[in-house]
């Protein structure tokens, strides 16, 4: 893996705002795209050159590159954090696919190409007085791409944006177009399958009216998070909490829809105070970390922190758009576990650092409900899930501290979340986690590629051999 400073991610963060604020939010760097016949993901560490590159604007032309191709790959936003994106030769991306194909108001359906990205469709929403239920917590993503790697939130009732998906098409390996609909066998391969049994070229959202959320952010520690977590549970619709190394503050953030009207300036000063949280944490914590200062520092420096009240749209509350350069491996693991999971994944990044630095980090936890069954192999499947997203700044040293959760995580039966980090786990990984599931997802992807079209490093190593 490329070497990267504190300094380069310092650097990168900021240029990457300062861009954004230039272009009043139109051009974003930090996004997977091919310039001058290379592809970069969003955080630059997947980067080659394809040995052909295509951009289809039908639905035709999907399917006949599809007929004719072999080692494909798409991509929609490339805000993976794996090399999924990368294809053994053909690489598609669906950037001139998007928009909307056809919207019911009356049912509040509507209808994308695969390749919008989320952002766009929330905003063709809000032209009809429509909203997602709920999303996650970024904009840049693919509905497509969304959905294939089972992309979740956080929520008490509500976990997942396939949950707000009444149908897709899928073209498969042999060329043929399947209509999906959630009972399925296909649509449960595709929704979290990375592209296994075919791409998704149309998705069918079920919106609602649109709404307001009151965002709250508020700094607490972590006795008071786990003696009132049942109530804080119950009083929020949507709830996660920020935990960090070295100290028990902790950060609680809150969703609820509401009545009440937006904020005075709430898209500015949401912009500011995102716009802070990445440059703090680019520049200060990598600095804190990288001169070894952390177990000294934490809690004195979050003790500043202060916390935010706004209310917003609800698409604008619920997504971000400006992150510091950094990677994510997450998990799910059982929801009764939750405290003491976290602990021992912050106490391993805690003994790790004092041996020997590692980049800056902080611990996001999130809820999904029990009962999910639209995926086959989706990390959120069935169980009341708690997740744990491992955030480091993308600087030296990330890769040594991920390799070691990934053992801890296969000592627990923890499950990736696959459009996340994942170096290590194999198809014998999948196979005990998901066991029958695993079998099924298989059987159904090969039946829909049989001649492996589909198949890259990524796919080759968790799903195949
Ligand atoms: C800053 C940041 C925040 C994030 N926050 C969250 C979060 O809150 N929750 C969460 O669950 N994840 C989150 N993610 C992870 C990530 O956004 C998703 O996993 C998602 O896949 C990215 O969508 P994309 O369009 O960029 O997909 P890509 O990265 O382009 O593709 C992901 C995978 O899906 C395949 N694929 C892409 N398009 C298609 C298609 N049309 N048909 C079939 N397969 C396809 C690709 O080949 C690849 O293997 C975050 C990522 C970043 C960078």
């Amino acid at each position: 893996m490329k070497r990267r400073g504190y300094f380069y991610v310092a650097l990168a963060t900021t240029l990457n705002i300062i861009i954004y604020a230039l272009t009043l939010g139109r051009y974003l760097w930090l996004e997977g795209r091919v310039s001058g016949g290379v592809f970069r993901n969003w955080g630059r560490r997947y980067r080659y050159r394809p040995k052909n590159f295509v951009k289809p604007t039908t639905e035709e032309e999907i399917v006949a590159l599809v007929r004719s191709a072999k080692g494909v790959r798409f991509y929609g936003a490339a805000h993976s954090f794996n090399n999924g994106v990368v294809a053994d030769h053909t690489l598609v991306s669906l950037d001139n696919y998007k928009g909307v194909l056809w919207k019911n108001l009356e049912t509040k359906q509507v209808a994308f190409k695969g390749g919008t990205r989320i952002r766009e469709c929330a905003a063709l929403l809000l032209d009809e007085g429509l909203a997602f239920g709920a999303l996650p917590s970024h904009d840049a993503q693919s509905i497509a791409g969304i959905i294939s790697t089972d992309v979740h939130g956080t929520g008490r009732d509500w976990g997942f944006v396939s949950d707000e998906v009444v149908s897709f098409k899928l073209i498969d390996g042999k060329g043929v177009v399947h209509e999906c609909e959630p009972e399925d066998d296909l649509f449960k391969t595709a929704i979290g399958g990375i592209g296994a049994p075919g791409i998704i070229s149309e998705v069918v959202v079920q919106a609602v009216t649109r709404f307001n959320i009151e965002q709250k952010v508020e700094m607490s520690n972590l006795p008071f998070v786990r003696e009132n977590f049942d109530r804080l549970f119950d009083e929020n619709e949507h709830m996660s909490l920020y935990l960090f190394p070295f100290t028990d503050r902790c950060q609680i953030n809150t969703w609820n829809s509401t009545e009440k009207r937006r904020s005075f300036l709430d898209r500015l000063r949401e912009f500011l105070s995102i716009s802070k949280d990445a440059l703090l944490s680019a520049w200060f914590g990598g600095f804190m970390a990288n001169t070894g200062l952390l177990p000294k520092l934490s809690s004195l420096s979050y003790s500043f922190k202060r916390g935010t009240d706004l209310v917003m749209e609800s698409n604008k509350a619920f997504n971000r758009t400006i992150y510091p350069l950094h990677q994510e491996l997450e998990f799910t693991i059982p929801f009764e576990k939750t405290f003491e999971m976290c602990r021992r994944f912050i106490k391993l990044f805690e003994d790790m650092y004092r041996a020997e630095k590692l980049p800056y980090a902080l611990f996001e936890i999130r809820f999904t409900p029990a009962g999910h069954d639209r995926t086959l192999i989706g990390a959120g499947r069935e169980r009341r899930s708690t997740w744990i997203n491992l955030v480091l700044n993308d600087s030296n040293g990330f890769e040594r501290y991920y390799a070691a959760a990934e053992d801890l995580m296969r000592e627990v039966d923890a499950r990736p979340h696959m459009g996340k980090y994942c170096q290590s786990f194999t198809k014998d990984d999948m196979m005990r986690l998901h066991q029958q599931h695993f079998t099924k997802f298989l059987q159904i992807a090969k039946q829909h590629d049989p001649e492996g079209k589909f198949v890259g490093d990524f796919t080759r190593r968790v799903f195949w051999d």
